[in-house]
């Protein structure tokens, strides 16, 4: 961030360097219920950033002293692979992990209905499998599908992406070298009906700025609302169909 001495251009004939607009999202696709070992799964791909969420739970909290009598904790591990960045990641825990962690569980947890479920844990664990910046905001939002498919009982679903700026103007989505080389990343989440969850900035932007920055990434989580929203009914629908098939047709009788 704000290291623009590689003097890059970020934008030509008034489009960005991967052709978009300024206020557009990369392309989202995301799958419901991938892993079969898990309460709620989602894979997300937002633009280059690839990431799997898996939900376990409510279940026995362990260690035992961390349970809550009145709730249900919720811990969410954020993990970025090895071989998910251009230099390699050393493996495990380090201090932005913790971070993006804490601020990924804080976007979530206002949603949950934890008193549902006193003296359990759920457990949200993202896995970056390739990044290309805002793998937080990818990561919350699958987090989000993947509770829901889970099960577990939410107000509402959260929704995430971030606004920036580069090369002076204000862009949806930045990806990783309008990330690395703009002046300013702002990740929100949010729900549907807009309160927000998070709020990060990284960099400057002037009062007004961050007021067309905010509209605009809260633009951005609408959308990627309405894509979480059908990726879930997608599932649902599918599997109604394969519980109750379509009326089917009178076999012939067999000719002995
Ligand atoms: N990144 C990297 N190596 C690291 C951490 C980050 O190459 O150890 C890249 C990665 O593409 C990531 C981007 O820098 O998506 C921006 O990272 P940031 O910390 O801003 O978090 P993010 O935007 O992914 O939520």
């Amino acid at each position: 961030m704000g290291e623009n001495d590689a003097n890059i251009t970020f934008f030509k004939d008034g489009l960005r360097l991967d052709g978009r607009r300024a206020d557009e999202l990369r392309p989202l696709k995301i799958e419901v219920g991938i892993l079969a070992r898990a309460d709620g799964s989602c894979y997300i791909e937002m633009g280059g950033n690839k990431v799997i969420a898996a939900v376990y739970g409510p279940r026995e909290v362990h260690p035992r002293h961390l349970q809550e009598v009145t709730r249900a904790i919720v811990r969410y591990r954020y993990n970025m692979a090895s071989f998910s960045v251009e230099e390699r990641k050393r493996p495990g825990p380090d201090r932005r992990s913790y971070e993006l962690s804490k601020v990924s569980r804080e976007a979530l947890e206002p949603v949950i209905l934890t008193s549902y479920f006193p003296r359990s844990v759920i457990d949200v664990f993202v896995e970056v499998l390739q990044a290309d910046a805002g793998t937080r905001t990818a990561g919350i939002n699958a987090a989000s599908v993947a509770l829901a498919d889970a099960g577990i009982p939410m107000k509402s679903m959260i929704s995430s992406c971030a606004a920036g700026k580069v090369g002076g103007q204000l862009v949806l989505d930045p990806m990783k070298e309008e990330d690395n080389y703009g002046e300013a990343d702002m990740p929100i989440a949010m729900t549907p009906d807009g309160r927000i969850t998070l709020l990060q900035m990284d960099g400057h932007m002037t009062r007004e700025e961050l007021k067309t920055a905010l509209d605009m990434a809260m633009g951005g989580c609408r959308q990627v609302y309405e894509v979480q929203r059908k990726a879930l009914i997608d599932k649902y629908n599918q599997m109604e169909a394969e519980i109750i098939p379509d009326q089917e047709q009178p076999q012939e009788a067999e000719v002995l």
